[in-house]
């Protein structure tokens, strides 16, 4: 069963100060599951998380993790203004973009990131762009056809827009050799949120084989190879979370029948986990304010697609729990809507809930990643504050909520935003 990691007195206590809608993020939880990570691989001594900086990209959660040993993935400018500014130049990036500007291959280049090159057209551009290599180069692996585990086709690469092919990854290798290129990686994102141990494992056994394969062709052998992300989280109440000792073990295994015989013995194992890493530890916190008796039964909340977009983009299920109701029989059926003006603002279609009246707290599960950050300005909706619950219990406000002014902030005709201005000073009053 999923358990909030606040009460309902806590929460009550926070939206005191900080008026709901907000993401909620548990400290605690984000720190213990890295050091689990990082145990899960320490058989590894090059290990190194970097985490998915489009994930969850506030400084305060991406110090915390930091502070634990990780690194950052990014995959535009200013998630890379964002990793180095927090990092404070100490930081360790990698850059695993696609469809790259020139001017943020210079910015990674400027700051040391690594670049992950997902094109074998991009070994040239970033050549032109820069006019040299750098010393280190990742490229992007995408196999193609599908990609099977034992119980099925968890995805389809063929059909996936990044990544090269294997012969323009053998290609890209040996001319990045020829240009005086020193250190050399390869990345691959096969699978997004699996819910499986098996995943890495049997990622890492394709490419700890293709390793030896470019080693016996190209005579280049691999300093890291970089997982990527995918390793998922459980959204479902029923389902089994993934057990990252397992799978480090997995990884090890073939590590130790791939990569050791064919004497590639130093190779770093890199990851850029993004959900894993902060998905359970957030939540969005948001309040019943309307119900509605119609063909269905509908509870109306204060949040919407604009904080959390995953079900109406997705169809995605995130579990919710009506604070204070933890130990009530489910026993009322709603949809949970949020304002917009479109039919697939629902965060929940025919859940099964406590009966909720106006005024209570609901605790949507698993925004921590890939939650706010995705969220959007639709019907000039803003987006919500982000509270950072610490260890010792205190609640802190770590991004507070657009204002109105924000969302007007890029308007250019002065008469209109003087009047925006007056009419937002109205606002805050009511
Ligand atoms: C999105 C993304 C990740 C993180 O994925 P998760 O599923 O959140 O772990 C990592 N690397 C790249 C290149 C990505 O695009």
């Amino acid at each position: 069963m999923k358990k909030p990691f606040v009460t309902k007195e806590k929460a009550e206590q926070i939206a005191e100060k900080i008026p709901t809608p907000f993401h909620l993020y548990d400290e605690r939880g984000i720190r213990e599951n890295m050091r689990r990570v990082r145990a899960a691989f320490d058989w590894n001594p090059g290990f190194k998380e970097y985490f998915a900086v489009k994930a969850e990209p506030n400084p305060e959660i991406m110090r915390l993790l930091m502070e634990e040993g990780a690194g950052f993935d990014c995959s535009s400018m200013t998630e890379l203004m964002l990793a180095h500014a927090v990092g404070e130049g100490k930081e360790e990036i990698m850059f695993s973009s696609n469809e790259t500007p020139a001017g943020e291959y210079l910015y990674a280049d400027r700051i040391g990131a690594i670049i992950n090159l997902d094109d074998f057209t991009h070994i040239d551009y970033l050549n032109n762009t820069l006019k040299r290599l750098p010393d280190t180069i990742s490229l992007r692996y995408n196999p193609g056809g599908v990609f099977q585990m034992s119980n099925g086709i968890m995805d389809n690469p063929g059909d996936a827009k990044y990544g090269m092919t294997r012969d323009q990854l053998l290609e890209g290798y040996r001319i990045l050799k020829d240009r005086g290129v020193k250190r050399f990686g390869m990345h691959a994102f096969l699978a997004s949120n699996t819910v499986t141990n098996e995943y890495y494992p049997k990622l890492a056994g394709d490419l700890f084989a293709l390793a030896v394969e470019i080693r016996d062709i190209t005579g280049v052998a691999l300093d890291f190879i970089n997982l990527s992300g995918g390793v998922g989280i459980p959204y479902q109440p029923e389902q089994e979370g993934n057990d990252i000792q397992e799978i480090g073990r997995g990884v090890r295994e073939k590590y130790e029948q791939i990569l050791i015989p064919a004497g590639l013995r130093e190779v770093a194992i890199y990851a850029e986990m993004g959900r894993f890493m902060t998905g359970p530890y957030g939540a969005l916190v948001t309040r019943a304010i309307h119900e509605k008796h119609i063909y269905k039964e509908y509870i109306g909340v204060d949040a919407c697609a604009v904080n959390l977009m995953r079900p109406a983009m997705y169809g995605a299920y995130h579990h919710i729990t009506v604070l204070g109701k933890e130990e009530e029989a489910a026993d009322h059926v709603y949809d949970v809507v949020g304002s917009l003006c479109e039919n697939n603002d629902k965060f929940a279609i025919d859940r099964k809930l406590p009966r909720i009246e106006r005024g209570d707290l609901l605790f949507i599960h698993d925004t921590g990643a890939h939650g706010f950050s995705m969220g959007y300005n639709y019907n000039g909706k803003l987006k919500s504050a982000e509270v950072l619950l610490r260890e010792n219990g205190e609640a802190e406000m770590i991004r507070r909520a657009q204002t109105p002014m924000d969302y007007f902030s890029t308007l250019d005709c002065l008469p209109v935003y003087n009047r925006l201005q007056e009419a937002a000073d109205e606002v805050r009053l009511l």
